[in-house]
């Protein structure tokens, strides 16, 4: 890090900038929405693009001095079109919860319905939930997966359609380990006259590899954030067909943004870039097998696995049958201790609250960008497993936390900065 950081005097800053990164070098990253950005991308989020305002679109911008901005948002936008295939992008947004309000102000009305997951069932706050603008200035409507296989409850999104008659209707999730039918929501939605969100936050990268089904045919709106499965910078990025292009936009900026960060919007044309290189789609399946590795092997271990097993990037773990005091709460900060980084995860009928959980969520994206394989996966079930056994035992887990160093140093991401 010293090598690229001019901090001059601030060794205070400087010290905690190299804190992060060996903690990232040093320890797993299993949060199934993180991954590691290239130098490209790095370098780019950190460049002068940062000092230029920049309000409006490429031609029509409120400020002088945009020839070259243009230039780099008119790329990113050219290049997200092609890796899925779109009619138009906003690559504007600043998250993936901006972007998804931004749909909501270009096709809803305050007090019109949405129908989007039930967040303790793997759905996310921005497809309704009342604690969140989208379930407030909207009436959320909340379907979930059936007790029996754990998925989709597809006859449930049915007849809360019917029911409710949604002006929109939202798929996507950010705890479903399996593949969701885009085709089936299209259904609904034309049988109800809605508009269709596919909600590709976790899946974009996939997408783009070609390791998971494109929703892009199918819905009206794709969304997703860029800095997850994608490997891009922390950032939203809105697909849509053509006749919903100029709402789209207009909801983006002037309605709910300010100036764009042209930064972070030339950092996301770096990254569609790599995600259209061969090698990105070699990534994505990695990516997928090392899930299914992952999930083997902490079957093996005795972990149950919500729906069974796992068709993504995650893999959502029901820590009851392998021990039924232990919470997700407390296995994330056992795990924590021993340098493995994850999540707690309610799981669907959750008896537990979200603060506790009964569930952890374990995602390959960032190990797998690292380099680590099938093999490593299995190294790493049996780590998992033994931090839970002996979540009190303190040398157990600092043993654990020597052998993830000695793991990680193998496959460290920024190695030499
Ligand atoms: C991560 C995620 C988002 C939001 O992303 P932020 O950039 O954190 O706002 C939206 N939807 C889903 C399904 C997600 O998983």
């Amino acid at each position: 890090m010293s090598g690229r950081w001019p901090g001059g005097h601030d060794h205070e800053l400087a010290a905690i900038l190299d804190r992060e990164l060996d903690r990232q070098n040093t320890t797993l990253q299993l949060i199934a929405s993180e991954n590691f950005t290239s130098p490209a991308v790095l370098a780019t989020t950190g460049s002068v693009l940062t000092n230029k305002y920049s309000e409006g679109y490429p031609g029509r911008r409120f400020y002088g001095g945009n020839q070259f901005i243009d230039q780099a948002e008119d790329l990113a936008r050219q290049r997200v079109t092609a890796l899925f295939g779109a009619e138009h992008a906003n690559v504007q947004p600043h998250s993936g919860s901006n972007a998804n309000l931004a749909v909501c102000l270009a096709l809803l009305q305050p007090g019109d319905a949405l129908l989007g997951m039930r967040l303790d069932q793997g759905g996310h706050l921005s497809h309704g939930q009342a604690v969140n603008i989208s379930g407030s200035w909207y009436q959320g409507v909340t379907y979930g997966v059936t007790r029996t296989d754990e998925r989709i409850d597809y006859d449930e999104v049915r007849d809360l359609a019917l029911e409710h008659r949604p002006k929109l209707i939202i798929a996507g999730a950010t705890a479903y380990p399996r593949v969701i039918d885009a085709a089936v929501f299209r259904q609904i939605a034309d049988e109800v006259g809605a508009r269709f969100l596919f909600d590709a936050a976790h899946y974009a990268g996939l997408i783009a590899g070609g390791a998971y089904p494109s929703p892009v045919p199918l819905a009206d709106v794709v969304t997703f954030t860029t800095h997850k499965t994608l490997r891009g910078p922390r950032g939203g990025c809105i697909l849509a067909r053509a006749e919903h292009a100029k709402a789209i936009d207009k909801a983006v900026f002037p309605t709910l943004q300010g100036g764009p960060l042209e930064h972070v919007v030339a950092a996301k044309a770096a990254a569609f870039f790599e995600a259209a290189q061969p090698e990105f789609r070699t990534y994505a399946a990695q990516v997928v097998t090392n899930a299914e590795a992952l999930a083997r092997a902490l079957a093996t271990e005795g972990f149950r696995l919500v729906s069974g097993g796992t068709e993504n990037h995650l893999v959502l773990v029901d820590l009851r049958p392998f021990d039924a005091e232990l919470t997700g709460k407390a296995a994330q900060e056992a795990l924590d201790r021993a340098g493995i980084t994850c999540n707690k995860n309610t799981i669907p009928y959750d008896p537990r609250s979200p603060f506790v959980t009964s569930g952890l969520r374990l995602g390959t994206p960032a190990m797998t960008t690292a380099g680590m394989g099938a093999e490593e996966m299995v190294t790493v079930a049996g780590l998992i497993a033994r931090v839970l056994r002996a979540t009190d035992d303190e040398g157990s887990l600092a043993a654990v936390r020597d052998e993830v160093a000695a793991l990680c140093s193998k496959f460290t991401p920024y190695s030499g900065q």
